[in-house]
């Protein structure tokens, strides 16, 4: 597992910032968002230190088919049957953290596009 220095969501994956998790296994880790932007508001991140999307590469690929059955399995149990997945890559499209994750958004009407 490769994580790096002075990145917040290693941070939280080395518990040495506090999450309120979801769900936990060897290749990734689900926890509240602390800013919800929904009823029900996660994220889903790789456990390796991956920038954003721009950073999947063959080498990684399977950790993303794996953060996807993961969102799966946990909307499922969450009793979620509508919801959105985000990944915002890069300042621009709205990346405040550098470190590959996914919002799982549910509970409301949303809109599209996306502001
Ligand atoms: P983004 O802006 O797409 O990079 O998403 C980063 C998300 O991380 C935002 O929705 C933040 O609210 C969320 N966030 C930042 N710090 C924490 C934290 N300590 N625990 C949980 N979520 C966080």
């Amino acid at each position: 597992m490769a994580t790096q220095e002075n990145c917040l969501f290693c941070s939280i994956i080395q518990g040495k910032i506090p999450a309120n998790k979801v769900y936990e296994d060897e290749v990734c880790l689900a926890f509240y968002d602390i800013d919800p932007q929904a009823p029900t508001h996660f994220l889903v991140i790789p456990k390796t230190h991956i920038p954003s999307c721009a950073g999947v590469n063959p080498d990684n690929e399977g950790v993303v088919g794996h953060i996807f059955s993961v969102i799966a399995r946990v909307a499922e149990g969450l009793g979620l049957h509508d919801f959105r997945v985000v990944s915002n890559c890069g300042v621009q499209a709205g990346q405040s953290v550098p470190h590959l994750h996914f919002h799982v958004l549910s509970g409301r009407d949303m809109t599209w596009p996306p502001g």
